[in-house]
């Protein structure tokens, strides 16, 4: 007799089409994720805030562990020791001061449905659950730091960063996520930083190189690799931008060979 498998099938492809199986695809996830935490140190923050939290939060955390996570948002959990990202004092933190202000479009947890935080961004923004229904069933609301405004998102904590590294969510900071190619300056083999967006700057710190906008960025691409073939590799067109390129398809050679363009 075959023996069971431990995993059904049907289960595995959840597993595998899941939106944090997704998410690790495009932000590898750390070899030792910190702020874990213990069954115990969930349950006594389950307690605390007389509330059960979200799975795929938990298991976003078992994966990632909290703090910084894809360069940009400080993720809050149950596990971790430091009240700047403990996620049961930072939201006794809030509560207080969400509640002095006047006009608020949400009310705060723990009231229902209310904002329970879960984490904030480099820029002062904050990123909440709104506790409606199941927690299952939780949105997200972002805060807009200095502005007081908020966006409701109508998905779960991970398909919101999901969404956000997919594009299909706009970030609240000009400029996320970044996006890095190699500088198409000639002789230059550095990388040029910049965005998706149509509007930022982009940025070469080899050779000290500013383009205005994305659309400079990429004509300075379409110049450099019909001038040089080896510039080719470094790039691929989808839907009228240009993007990174595998690595692995540089040519071995590609610094000698751009060294040598002002010879050409
Ligand atoms: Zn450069």
């Amino acid at each position: 007799m075959a023996a069971e498998p431990l995993i059904s099938t049907q289960l595995w492809s959840a597993i595998i089409d899941s939106p944090l199986s997704k998410l690790t695809e495009i932000v590898p996830p750390p070899k030792k994720p910190k702020g874990v935490g213990t069954a115990a140190q969930w349950s006594k923050a389950e307690s605390e805030l007389g509330i059960s939290l979200p799975d795929d939060y938990r298991q976003f955390i078992e994966t990632y562990g909290s703090g910084l996570f894809a360069g940009f948002y400080v993720i809050y959990s149950p596990g971790e020791k430091s009240p700047y990202s403990n996620l049961v004092k930072r939201q006794k933190l809030m509560q207080p001061i969400y509640e002095s202000h006047e006009d608020r479009p949400y009310a705060v947890h723990p009231e229902r449905p209310g904002l329970l935080v879960w984490g904030a961004d480099e820029n002062g923004n904050y990123y909440y659950w709104l506790t409606k229904g199941t927690p299952d069933k939780w949105t997200v609301v972002a805060e807009h730091g200095r502005e007081e405004e908020f966006d409701h998102h109508k998905c779960s904590m991970v398909k919101f960063l999901l969404g956000v590294q997919q594009l299909k969510i706009r970030a609240l900071a000009k400029g996320y996520p970044p996006l890095i190619m190699r500088c198409p300056n000639e002789g230059c083999c550095g990388w040029a930083l910049g965005s998706h967006g149509d509007n930022d700057e982009w940025h070469c710190e080899a050779c000290a190189y500013d383009w205005s906008d994305r659309a400079s960025f990429e004509e300075a691409i379409a110049e450099a690799i019909e001038k040089h073939a080896h510039r080719r590799a470094c790039y691929v067109k989808k839907k009228g931008h240009f993007y990174p390129a595998d690595r692995e398809k540089e040519p071995s050679n590609y610094k000698k060979l751009v060294s040598k363009e002002f010879d050409e």
